[in-house]
């Protein structure tokens, strides 16, 4: 789709590539009438320097290169990866440290307003959120249908500018067009993809699902669970207000991560175990639990990301009860985002779980509402003050 023309007219005919409806058409002419006009300067969250802490900086505003757009941004939710960013922990240290200054934040929402060189599919005035692997297309998973683990891998926010911004650039083929999602949940798509693809790697209509470590994602996936047709769900973490949580986004049975949870789903599953286990928090004794609550021949998708190795007794843990285990990165390009729009056009509820909105300014308390983890998603808003 880079290909296209740069000659195509702006907002007149949605490509192939876009996910536009004819609903959706219409809502992309009617935002003909935004307001496209484009400062040479604009608010940015810096990384600056090497140490805790971020900047809000004036700073130019991105020209869209060759293949890129420009987006001014509407909502940019913050995740993880932005906590190890401005906490500037060892991760950050190694993975940053000679590329600074950088503009972090990659959960983002915003319409386009300006076409680079050879772009043009996705009209002016479409809301869009973005998928965060910038990958290269050609190496050889690109050219097998495994994007999400390209081997040339860059992460917006990380290895490219991103979104803790007013305006950002993306390259046009990472951009997800979402009108008819509110900006706030627009952007929650990209870790809602997360829970996605962990959940549906396999079928779990009418499975029984343990979730376990209830943040942002694996709330998403209790909520995906319960609506995609699991049979029972339980979910586990070792914070009450979190349980509260997964018990409001529909976990039949919820449980404190701390105490003997496998005796308990056990107990709950007539001896069974579970069919699915979706570990979603990376503590190591979580990860312990994931695979002795497991029920033989189940499945586990391991997304949570533990601090150091991990060991486990491969043969009684996987291998002899024929346990499948999936490692779960990123989402798939693109069949995670179509399935993702799909549970949200027919009314999965992913709301609840956005508890905070702050405007760009307010970003240090944002940023200390995600690392109490008293907050579900905690959402800035680069437009307002
Ligand atoms: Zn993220
Ligand atoms: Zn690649």
């Amino acid at each position: 789709m880079t290909d296209s023309p740069e000659t195509a007219a702006d907002g007149a005919t949605p490509t192939p590539a876009t996910t536009a409806s004819a609903s959706s058409v219409a809502t992309i002419a009617a935002a003909t009438s935004i307001d496209l006009r484009i400062p040479r300067t604009m608010q940015a969250l810096v990384k600056a320097r090497p140490e805790a802490g971020a900047e809000l900086r004036e700073v130019a505003v991105p020209h869209p290169g060759p293949g890129e757009i420009l987006i001014r941004l509407e909502a940019v939710s913050l995740c993880g990866t932005d906590l190890h960013i401005y906490r500037w922990d060892p991760w950050a240290q190694g993975r940053l440290g000679k590329y600074l200054p950088r503009t972090f934040g990659h959960e983002m929402a915003g319409r386009v307003v300006a076409h680079g060189p050879g772009t043009g599919a996705v009209p002016l005035g479409t809301r869009v959120a973005a998928e965060t692997h910038l990958v290269d297309w050609t190496c050889y998973q690109c050219r097998t249908g495994r994007e999400h683990v390209c081997a040339n891998l860059k992460i917006l926010g990380v290895d490219a500018d991103g979104a803790f911004a007013e305006y950002m650039v993306l390259p046009e083929r990472n951009a997800w067009p979402s009108e008819g999602l509110s900006p706030e949940i627009a952007a929650i798509q990209e870790p809602m993809g997360n829970a996605v693809f962990a959940t549906f790697v396999e079928d779990i209509t009418t499975a029984t699902v343990a979730v376990l470590g209830c943040g942002p994602i694996g709330l998403m996936a209790v909520a995906i669970c319960r609506f995609a047709g699991a049979s029972r769900v339980f979910a586990t973490d070792v914070m009450p207000h979190r349980r509260e949580m997964a018990a409001r986004m529909g976990a039949d049975c919820v449980l404190d991560g701390a105490s003997d949870v496998v005796a308990e789903i056990r107990r709950e599953t007539g001896g069974t175990g579970v069919d699915v286990v979706l570990e979603m928090s990376g503590a190591e004794q979580a990860i312990h639990q994931a695979f002795e609550m497991t029920t033989n021949g189940g499945r586990v998708s391991l997304l949570g990301l533990p601090s150091r190795p991990v060991t486990l007794d491969l043969n009684d843990a996987i291998i002899f009860r024929g346990v499948r285990v999936y490692g779960i990165t990123g989402r798939e390009l693109w069949r995670t985002w179509y399935k993702t729009a799909a549970l949200l056009r027919e009314g999965l509820n992913v709301a609840p779980i956005i508890t905070d909105r702050l405007p760009l300014s307010r970003y240090e308390e944002a940023f200390d509402l995600v690392a109490q983890g008293v907050a579900g998603k905690v959402v800035l808003l680069p437009q307002e003050g």
